[in-house]
């Protein structure tokens, strides 16, 4: 017999199915078991009569979360025993035969809640078990149809999905780098992509002209409600593009991520409203702002652009000009000796091709159009304080790829965990995220990060210093 799911059994009324799942709850009536049983799709009621003896006894034993299958015919309930909350409320099954396929302890943690009331550390440990409780499978099968969408989307423009490495080189966002020892080369590192930033490029001037990469993306800092050591980046680049054409990709995308997948959510204003750095700091006190009209609807998506960043600021403890966004980002200016000048003059005062993307008050993305000039970068790395040895050997290879004919291009990413924060209404992205790190980066399920084996060091050539 075909296995049916729990929440497709109205479609096999009357006829005799086979389920395979959990069970969920179970309440015993004396000459009645009813269970809520549970698959994928959702819930079903099951109910044994305690004339069908052997499936009677077996029903008998068995405990929420066991693991069985059951086979009997749906039933129509009478009216006044539908069950409104769920998908097959107007049907149940009538036990024939139950197996039990695998028993389980008592769990540690409830997974017929939505689990608010469970202290996180512990949701943490047994998240395998946390992702049972249909708040999270709701909100995994949602990041998983956002994702399918994106991919159909940019495949049907003509963007090409390209992985590109993990273990690297360091690359400049602004963050501290996850370093990997090497083996071979002792005393040498990889560092893990603070994000594709540098392949993505090079991936333009090997002709590509249209990339993007669920990108997973590793940060060495101190986590936060929204922020992770690792997370998930819609990462584009495209050549020969303009910042407004990148802005239209994103509006486009992003209102039918939210008309096709979440109908009842309301954005605020198409076009998404651009402002610049200078009149969001004015008018609303952050180059993020939050443009809902109800800012307690969770329901309103605001949707904006910021435009026109400086290119530079100052950092007192370094005592240096850095890039807003990164070095890679083309400033306003008509040449270099244009950009020689006004950074003479006021290197505050330069602006770049710098977009940020934001959602209610989050940035959700940001991204620019790349200086494509390799003796522009070059000053833009000097003045940011690299010697021009340090910027040969950190930034060698992107300089001689860029003198072999580099396309004029630009991209930005946008982060797919805050987003879909955003849109499953959620206090922060790890419950997004099927396996999360802690508020102090720790997987407490894996016990990560963990000692290591001494030969491991010493084959690597690595001392532990305490
Ligand atoms: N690499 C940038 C970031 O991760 C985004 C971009 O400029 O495309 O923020």
């Amino acid at each position: 017999m075909e296995r049916v799911l729990a929440g497709d059994i109205g479609a096999h009324e009357g006829r005799e199915i086979r389920l395979l799942g959990w069970v969920h709850t179970r309440r015993d009536h004396g000459k009645l078991i009813f269970i809520d049983f549970r698959d994928r799709s959702g819930l079903c009621q099951a109910v044994t009569f305690s004339g069908e003896a052997e499936a009677f006894a077996t029903m008998n034993t068995v405990r929420p979360e066991w693991v069985i299958e059951i086979t009997g015919v749906v039933n129509k309930r009478p009216e006044k025993l539908v069950n409104k909350d769920i998908a097959s409320g107007q049907w149940e099954v009538g036990v024939k035969t139950v197996r039990v396929i695998n028993e389980a302890e008592t769990l540690p943690i409830a997974v017929d809640t939505d689990g608010k009331e469970i202290g996180e550390e512990h949701r943490l440990k047994y998240r395998y078990l946390d992702l049972r409780r249909a708040r999270l499978q709701k909100n995994l099968r949602n990041r998983h149809k956002v994702i399918s969408l994106i991919r159909q989307y940019l495949t049907d423009k003509s963007f090409v999905e390209i992985e590109t490495p993990i273990i690297s080189k360091s690359t400049p966002e602004g963050a501290r780098d996850y370093l990997v020892p090497s083996r071979l080369e002792k005393g040498s590192f990889y560092a893990l992509p603070q994000s594709p930033q540098q392949y993505k490029q090079l991936l333009m001037v090997g002709g590509m002209e249209r990339y993007f990469q669920i990108a997973r993306c590793f940060r060495d800092e101190d986590t936060r409600g929204d922020r992770q050591p690792e997370f998930t980046q819609l990462d584009i680049e495209m050549s020969f593009t303009t910042p407004e054409e990148v802005m239209q990709l994103l509006e486009e995308l992003y209102t039918k991520i939210v008309k096709d997948l979440y109908p009842h959510k309301k954005i605020m204003q198409t076009p998404f409203p651009r402002l610049s750095y200078k009149e969001a700091m004015e008018k609303y006190g952050s180059d993020k702002p939050d443009l809902r009209k109800d800012k307690n609807d969770p329901d309103e998506l605001a949707f904006a652009f910021v435009v026109d960043f400086p290119m530079f600021e100052w950092k007192e403890r370094e005592k240096r000009w850095d890039a807003v966004h990164h070095p890679f980002t083309q400033p306003k200016v008509e040449s270099v000796a244009d950009f020689d000048e006004k950074f003479a003059t006021d290197p505050g005062e330069i602006l770049a091709m710098q977009y940020d993307f934001v959602l209610n008050g989050y940035e959700i993305g940001g991204g620019s159009i790349r200086i494509h000039d390799p003796k522009l970068l070059s000053r833009v790395f000097e003045v940011m304080g690299n010697s021009k040895e340090e910027i040969q050997d950190k930034f060698g290879h992107i300089l001689t790829a860029f003198q072999y004919g580099v396309p004029p291009h630009g991209g930005v990413a946008p982060g797919i965990d805050r987003l879909m924060m955003i849109l499953e209404n959620e206090p922060n992205i790890r419950e997004v995220i099927a396996f999360p790190k802690t508020g102090d980066g720790r997987d407490i399920m894996m016990s990560a990060p963990s000692k290591v084996r001494p030969e491991q060091l010493r084959e690597l050539g690595v001392k532990i210093d305490d």
